[in-house]
């Protein structure tokens, strides 16, 4: 089948489409999906270079978390879907076996893994998971937007549900929108009725994210005191922080917090290490929270969201698999507002 590879680490230079043996069922609780459209997230570029952290795989290696596709086979026992059926992928998968699977908190599976990056992706024509990780669509979807939906909302999900407890009428300041997580957490706030700042570069990307709601864009390249700016919006520090940059942004974020406010973060893009005051975090109570992708409650409850319509990823735009290593350089750059969208079959 055909199916975009990694040949080498190194980057998007090596990636390729090559014909791979496809995959076939060898649980009675996996389904085998054909795979419509594959989405990229800056997950892929990790794997793709082979970050720190990041199991480098045997090649060649499927690329892509996202997908979504239609069923082409059940095992026998899985019950919630049946052949033709168009579903969304999970990209997260667990054993669904032990203590935390069996608690309903999958992401603390010791044996979390996560597709493209531990096991064959989503960009290929075929791709085998577990049935718990495939919900049906329902509803007018586009396969782009399947495909796009569903590492990033859920992540910002819990992000912002489970972890921050992100609240109606709470602020809350996201860096860098643009991203993919970004983005989500910016319409996961407006859904809460959550007001919202972002920030970017882009003054483009800002205009944008005021269509989707938020009400204060900041330039943090033009803008040398993105926190005054912030507290002078809203009176005073914001109650959540999203920050997935890390290292640039991330006294700035603190700096923007209000007391007993809470900063989460789900990556470190711009830089893993920084330096932390224990007296400021002590003193204003601020709570420092990690968060990363999403269990299968969290994961339903995104699904019936996207199901009524009331959460769809903007699609930045749509790539053959081909020209799959433009794809990639677009999301290196940050040039994107949205998710880049990979087409794997028509
Ligand atoms: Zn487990």
């Amino acid at each position: 089948m055909r199916a975009l590879c990694l040949t080498a680490t190194g980057g998007s230079p090596h990636l390729a489409v090559m014909d791979v043996a496809p995959p076939v069922l060898r649980e009675p609780t996996e389904v085998r999906i054909g795979i419509r459209a594959a989405a990229l997230n800056h997950l892929d570029l990790w794997v793709a270079h082979a970050a720190p952290g990041v199991p480098v795989p045997a090649f060649p290696h499927i690329v892509g978390s996202d997908g979504a596709g239609v069923v082409l086979e059940v095992g026998a026992a899985v019950n919630h879907v049946r052949p033709g059926d168009r579903v969304l992928i999970n990209p997260g998968v667990s054993c669904g076996t032990c203590e935390p699977c069996s608690a309903g908190e999958e992401v603390f599976c010791r044996r979390f893994g996560i597709l493209g990056e531990h096991r064959p992706g989503t960009a290929a024509l075929e791709v085998v998971v577990p049935g718990s990780n495939v919900a049906p669509i329902r509803g007018e979807w586009s396969w782009p937007e399947a495909a796009a939906f569903t590492l990033s909302t859920l992540t910002a999900w819990r992000m912002l549900t489970t972890r921050a407890r992100l609240a109606r009428s709470e602020q809350v300041l996201i860096w860098g929108i643009g991203g993919g997580a970004a983005v989500a957490a910016l319409q996961v706030a407006r859904h809460h009725g959550a007001r919202a700042a972002v920030t970017s570069s882009s003054d483009r990307k800002l205009a944008r994210a005021r269509e989707l709601g938020a009400e204060l864009g900041v330039n943090h390249e033009a803008t040398a005191d993105v926190a005054g700016v912030v507290k002078q919006h809203f009176g005073s520090g914001v109650h959540v922080v999203v920050d997935s940059v890390g290292a640039p942004t991330w006294q700035r974020s603190l700096k923007a917090l209000r007391p007993g406010g809470r900063l989460v973060t789900c990556g470190s893009t711009g830089g893993a290490a920084v330096e932390l005051d224990l007296r400021r975090l002590f003193w204003f109570q601020w709570s420092l929270l990690g968060s990363t992708m999403g269990t299968s409650r969290e994961f339903a409850q995104i699904v019936a969201l996207g199901n009524a319509g009331q959460l769809r990823p903007p699609v930045d735009a749509v790539y053959s698999l081909a020209d799959a290593a433009d794809a990639y350089r677009r999301l290196a750059g940050g040039e994107q507002f949205g998710k880049l969208v990979l087409e794997v079959a028509p």
